[in-house]
């Protein structure tokens, strides 16, 4: 355990926690770069193990009531918000996301639970008529076992409320956990140790290769919600095909524009566009609003307004109560968002930031300061590749059209904003912008309930409402003779 604050963590495998393992992943704090905890590398076999057991649990757990799994799983919404404070502690440490701001991730990872059991009653199907004097009917039931492989940037929460939709409708669960940030999750291991079957949920950490690659081509996992990078889904798409077909869900990256037009209140689109980035989780965020279009009239207003406030933003330790922004979440992180900055560099004028920030305390971890960069070209890779970090990109324009242009000229079509008052010219544009999530006169508007998913390469289906919930369903119809 050396000097680890958090010693050795386990899997859970069938019913157990698992420390034994031949290969560990040792976790580290992005503010510090000191070492809190070991995590096992899960094996392609563990995998295996663990889609046994799942296949074996799911028969009990898929042949309950909805009513009786709702009770389970309410159980163990209640008992993360039981351990809220040690897990928020944990994660800030182990991700770099900030402390202040990690209560709505805590509160979606329960509230996922209440919001999908209580929406038990519309997994049903329909009756058909017309077709003969007979019944005809379809019903709705679960895959089997569920994959679900989540990304580093909110790790306990995509790891908790990405297993409710699948749970509520009648799937055990494969949960494949980051390879950086690994360890708030285990405390979730643990819980649903205590609360669930052996085997409905199996909670395993570990890397792409082989863990993540093992999910994606186990013959008995019939479904995978995949949130991660393009590269990835591809890659779990094309593995998936190779053994048996399956249904790949993907929530993937996003280059969300936020277009202010002349007629805005500029310093509301401009405080919206911060807002958006999520500096509290150092822009890592699939839908910050990472570029801002800005017409021309307003263009430099815009710039000096964003210049302002990300001078302003105050960098700290992640556990520190008083910091707005921590440092990114690995040196993988580092190296990549430092390389597109200085690619940026060469296209574009760096308004702001754009380096290590100043600084005795920011000397040792991941830090990159808040970094804008202005005069940006359309065609440039700062203004077309996601950077997902800290980093803004302020383009200009003049007619609505090209606007548009500029706004879906990326592969990704995940969210995009709109700050006006015209409102037949912002819905009419709305209509024409490549994203699956559009906010008008604002940048953060996202709850359970309303669904969330992207266009073009930011994804494949819709979360966090009942098409999600349906979407771990399938469908089989029933004709009766009479
Ligand atoms: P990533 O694709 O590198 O990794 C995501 C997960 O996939 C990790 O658990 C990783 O171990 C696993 N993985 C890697 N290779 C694999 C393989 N070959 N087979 C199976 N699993 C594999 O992504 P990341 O860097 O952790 O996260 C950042 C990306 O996630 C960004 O692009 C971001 O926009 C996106 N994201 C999207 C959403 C959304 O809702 N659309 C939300 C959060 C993050």
């Amino acid at each position: 355990m050396g000097d680890r604050p958090y010693g050795d963590r386990a899997m859970l495998i069938d019913g157990e926690l698992v420390s034994n393992a031949d290969n560990w992943i040792t976790s580290l704090n992005p503010s510090t770069e000191d070492e809190l905890g070991r995590v096992p590398a899960a094996s392609a076999e563990d995998v295996a193990r663990a889609a046994e057991a799942a296949a074996r649990a799911q028969r009990e757990w898929g042949a309950m009531t909805s009513r009786e799994r709702g009770e389970r799983l309410k159980a163990l919404a209640n008992a993360i918000r039981k351990r809220k404070d040690e897990i928020i502690a944990l994660e800030a440490a182990d991700s770099g996301n900030t402390i202040a701001n990690l209560g709505n991730d805590l509160f979606k990872s329960s509230n996922h639970y209440d919001y999908f059991s209580g929406l038990a009653n519309e997994i049903k199907g329909d009756t058909i008529s017309g077709l003969s004097s007979g019944l005809h009917l379809t019903e709705r039931r679960p895959f089997g076992v569920v994959g679900r492989i989540v990304p580093f940037n909110h790790p306990f929460m995509f790891a908790a409320a990405n297993m409710a939709a699948p749970l509520v409708a009648g799937n055990s669960v494969i949960l494949k956990t980051p390879e950086t940030s690994p360890l708030s999750a285990t405390i979730l291991a643990e819980l649903c140790q205590e609360i669930l079957p052996a085997g409905v949920v199996n909670i395993l950490s570990g890397f792409g290769f082989p863990a993540g690659d093992a999910i994606a081509r186990h013959p008995l996992i019939k479904r995978i919600g995949f949130t991660g990078s393009v590269s990835t889904g591809l890659a779990i798409q094309r593995a998936a095909a190779e053994t048996c077909v399956k249904v790949v869900t993907l929530e993937l990256g996003g280059k969300n524009g936020l277009i202010i037009f002349p007629d805005a209140d500029v310093e509301k689109a401009v405080d919206a566009a911060i807002a958006g980035m999520n500096f509290a989780w150092a822009g890592q965020s699939c839908g910050s609003t990472s570029r801002i279009l800005a017409h021309s009239s307003v263009y430099a207003t815009v710039c000096t307004l964003v210049r302002e406030k990300l001078a302003a933003i105050r960098l700290g330790d992640a556990g520190d109560v008083e910091s707005q922004m921590g440092p990114v979440n690995s040196a993988a992180q580092l190296e990549r968002i430092n390389r597109l900055i200085s690619i940026g560099k060469q296209e574009a004028n760096l308004l702001i930031g754009g380096d290590r920030p100043a600084g005795a305390e920011f000397k040792r971890g991941y830090w990159i300061a808040p970094t804008a960069f202005a005069d940006v070209s359309p065609e440039s890779a700062i203004a077309r590749e996601e950077v997902f970090g800290p980093v803004m990109t302020i383009l200009k324009w003049d007619t609505v059209e090209q606007a548009i242009r500029i706004s879906n000229n990326t592969e990704y079509g995940l969210t995009a904003a709109l700050f006006g008052s015209d409102i037949n010219t912002l819905i009419r544009t709305a209509r024409r912008v490549d994203a699956g999530v559009i906010n008008i006169n604002g940048s953060k508007m996202h709850y359970v309930g309303a669904p969330f998913g992207g266009l073009k390469n930011s994804g494949i289906g819709e979360e966090e409402s009942l098409s999600e919930l349906l979407s771990y369903t399938q469908s089989t119809t029933v004709h009766i003779t009479l």
